[in-house]
């Protein structure tokens, strides 16, 4: 799958490594409310999502935080592994009960 980002505009391709679906641009990490359920592409907001944070889940794994512009929803979303690192270390972390979603 293939995507243009919503935020930065750049050609987004497949998670090369260290990740299985790509669902935040790489180089911005700026996100699209697409799912309703993660993964389930059923959501007809298609707000932009900035991402405002990041946290580490009790499995060590770093998450970032998005919320939707359009509609205020909010989600997290595995780090991966070809994300710009910078961008994710001057993000903000959050309380850890966003886990719950
Ligand atoms: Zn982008
Ligand atoms: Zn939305």
């Amino acid at each position: 799958m293939l995507f243009r980002c919503i935020q930065c505009e750049q050609l987004v391709g497949e998670v090369r490594f260290g990740g299985r679906n790509r669902n935040h641009c790489p180089w911005c990490l700026w996100s699209q409310h697409v799912d309703e359920k993660k993964g389930d592409r059923a959501s007809l907001c298609h707000g932009r999502m900035k991402p405002t944070g990041k946290f580490r889940k009790r499995t060590g794994e770093e998450v970032i935080v998005h919320q939707c512009e359009q509609c205020g929803a909010i989600r997290w979303n595995r780090v991966a592994a070809d994300d710009d690192e910078q961008l994710v270390g001057a993000l903000p972390i959050v309380i850890r009960h966003l886990e719950v979603q």
